[in-house]
């Protein structure tokens, strides 16, 4: 890929490169223009380290520090896909491990605020000063453990976790609005990507595909 990209003359990171990957995504099966459009729109290269940014557009997961990974695009894709062919309304997403941030700058462009929590205080904060140097400022951030949901209440058009539930928490169904959804893997050996639609105080659950993502752990560091 270097030497293309010296052929080229034009930086790892160049408009083609990305252009790439969304092709990628494509032959892989997103087909949701809005989620093609915004992950084409999203420099991940800016949301791991330096070392790592000539990686940023292959479709692989990398290293953020603490043990934890940035997803892998495909998989950033599948999800926000998912959620927005389910969800009626966009006006509020709570997201469970902000981790780079990379998920959550993907939602603050598709929805109108973002609510999200990550146990790690250094990722957060890292993630908050990279997401605000972006400009963005529809996102609001805790540093708290997502297992309780977002903690004094809240009710979302969408809820998403971006690591794997031992069991489903039971907070977080009931703090999600009527009609609305939320996706998120669960199990431990093997993981499900489960989705969750509420109407009213109805809930129906329905597994999507297998997942393979860091497990959500219990408590917060400081
Ligand atoms: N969405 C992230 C993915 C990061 S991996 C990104 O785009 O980079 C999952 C993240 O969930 C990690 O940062 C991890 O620290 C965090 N996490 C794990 N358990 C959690 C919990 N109980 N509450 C909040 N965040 C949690």
């Amino acid at each position: 890929m270097l030497d293309d990209l010296v052929r080229e003359g034009v930086g790892m990171t160049s408009r083609r490169t990305r252009e790439r990957l969304i092709e990628r995504l494509k032959v892989k099966g997103i087909s949701n223009e809005d989620v093609l459009s915004v992950l084409a729109a999203t420099p991940r290269h800016l949301f791991v380290d330096e070392a790592l940014a000539h990686r940023a557009y292959e479709d692989t997961a990398l290293p953020i520090g603490f043990k934890q990974t940035l997803s892998q695009p495909y998989t950033v894709a599948r999800m926000t896909e998912l959620l927005l062919t389910h969800c009626s309304r966009f006006e509020t997403v709570f997201e469970i491990g902000t981790g780079s941030g990379y998920q959550t700058a993907v939602l603050a462009q598709l929805f109108k605020r973002v609510y999200t929590v990550e146990r790690i205080a250094a990722l957060q904060q890292k993630a908050k000063a990279r997401l605000q140097g972006l400009g963005f400022y529809n996102i609001q951030y805790r540093h708290a453990d997502g297992h309780l949901g977002w903690q004094s209440g809240g009710s979302f058009d969408a809820i998403m976790g971006t690591a794997a539930a031992a069991d489903l928490p039971e907070q977080l169904p009931s703090q999600l609005k009527s009609q609305g959804v939320l996706i998120l893997p669960v199990g431990d050996n093997t993981q499900n990507l489960t989705l969750i639609r509420r109407d009213g105080d109805t809930f129906s659950t329905a597994v999507v595909e297998s997942a393979n993502f860091v497990p959500l752990l219990k408590g917060i560091i400081a």
